[in-house]
C-alpha cells in the first residue's frame, strides 16, 4: 500500500517537475524567435543631476511578446542567463546602445547623453567580450566615455584576476565602469580601491527605506563618503519621492534616477523628454 502510495507522489513530483522543464524550454525557444524576429526593445531611464538637468540614460531591454505584450527583463534575462541566449541577447542591447549613441551624436541637445547598458556576469566573463565592445565602438565610431557599463557586485566581488584586468582593458579605452545595485552583496570594501569604477549606484532599496530605516540613511551618507573619498561618482536608483531626493542631495549626492523624474521611456518619448528646452543636457 506505502508502496504505490510512494509511487504516486513520485509520478506527481515527475509530472510537476516536467511540467517545469518544457514550460522553460517552450520559453528559451521563444527567447531564440525573439531575437530572431527583432522582439526586444530597449527603454530609457534618465539619470539627472538633482536640479533634474539630464545627464544620461540607462538602458532597459524589454520583450516586446506578441501573446504577452511588454515582458520585463526580470521574467525573462533569468532564463537567458541560465541557458546562455544572454550572450546574444547582450550584445543585441550593447550594438543598439552604440547605434542610439552615434545617432544622438549629430544632434547637439543629445550629443552630450551618456548611455548605461546593463551587463550580466556571464556575460562580462565571456572570453570575446571586450573584444565585441570595442569593434562595436569602433563601427559606430561611439565616443567611449559616453558608454557606461552596469556591472554587479557578485561579478565583482569574485575579483578574479581575468575580471579585474579586463575592467583596465575598458577603464584604458575611456569607456565608464559602474557597480550596480551597490549595497545589495556584501561586499567587501576594501577591493573597491583596486577596481577602475567610475560609478556606484546605490540600490533602490536603500533609497527606499531612507525614511523608515534609520540604518538606511547611515548606510547612504556611508555610501557617499566612500565614494568621495575614492574619487568615484555616486548615483542613487529608485527615488520616487522629492522627500527621498532632497534626502539625497543634502547628505552630498550628485546624481539620481527614479520615477520621480521618470520611468524608462520607448525612445521617441524619451528624446522628447531630453529635448524640451527645460531640460538641459549637461555634459
Ligand atoms: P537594474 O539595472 O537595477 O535597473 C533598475 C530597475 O529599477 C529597472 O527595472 C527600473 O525600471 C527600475 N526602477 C527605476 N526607477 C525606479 C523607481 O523609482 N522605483 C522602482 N520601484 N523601480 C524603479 P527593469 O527595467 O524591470 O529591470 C530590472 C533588471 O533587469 C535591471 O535592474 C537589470 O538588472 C536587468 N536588466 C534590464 N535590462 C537588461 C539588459 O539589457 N541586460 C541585462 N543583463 N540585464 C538587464
Ligand atoms: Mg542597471
Ligand atoms: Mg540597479
Ligand atoms: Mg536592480
Amino acid at each position: 500500500h506505502a508502496k504505490s502510495g510512494g509511487r504516486n507522489v513520485l509520478s506527481f513530483f515527475d509530472a510537476k517537475m516536467q511540467q517545469v522543464i518544457a514550460r522553460q524550454s517552450q520559453l528559451e525557444q521563444d527567447l531564440r524567435r525573439a531575437l530572431e524576429e527583432g522582439q526586444f526593445e530597449l527603454f530609457y531611464q534618465p539619470q539627472v543631476d538633482m536640479q533634474d538637468r539630464m545627464q544620461g540614460a540607462e538602458a532597459l531591454i524589454r520583450w516586446r511578446h506578441p501573446e504577452r505584450g511588454l515582458v520585463s527583463p526580470d521574467d525573462f534575462i533569468p532564463l537567458a542567463e541560465q541557458s546562455g541566449l544572454i550572450i546574444p541577447i547582450g550584445l543585441w542591447v550593447l550594438e543598439s546602445a552604440c547605434l542610439q549613441l552615434a545617432r544622438w551624436a549629430d544632434n547637439p541637445q543629445l550629443s552630450g547623453l551618456s548611455l548605461s547598458v546593463n551587463v550580466s556576469s556571464c556575460q562580462f566573463s565571456h572570453p570575446a567580450f571586450v573584444e565585441q565592445v570595442l569593434a562595436l565602438m569602433d563601427r559606430y565610431e561611439v565616443c567611449p566615455q559616453r558608454l557606461k557599463l552596469e556591472l554587479t557586485e557578485s561579478l565583482v566581488l569574485d575579483n578574479a584576476e581575468e575580471v579585474v584586468s579586463r575592467m583596465h582593458v575598458l577603464k584604458e579605452y575611456g569607456i565608464g565602469l559602474s557597480l550596480d545595485d551597490f549595497g545589495t552583496g556584501y561586499s567587501s570594501l576594501s577591493y573597491l580601491k583596486h577596481l577602475p569604477l567610475d560609478q556606484l549606484k546605490i540600490d533602490r532599496s536603500f533609497v527606499s527605506d531612507l525614511f523608515t530605516d534609520p540604518t538606511d540613511l547611515v548606510i547612504v551618507r556611508a555610501m557617499l563618503a566612500l565614494g568621495r573619498s575614492l574619487g568615484i561618482c555616486v548615483i542613487a536608483e529608485g527615488v520616487e519621492t522629492v522627500d527621498q531626493r532632497n534626502l539625497l542631495a543634502s547628505s552630498g549626492c550628485l546624481s539620481y534616477q527614479g520615477y520621480l523624474f521618470s520611468q524608462p521611456l520607448p525612445l521617441t518619448q524619451f528624446e522628447q523628454l531630453a529635448c524640451r528646452p527645460a531640460c538641459l543636457v549637461v555634459d
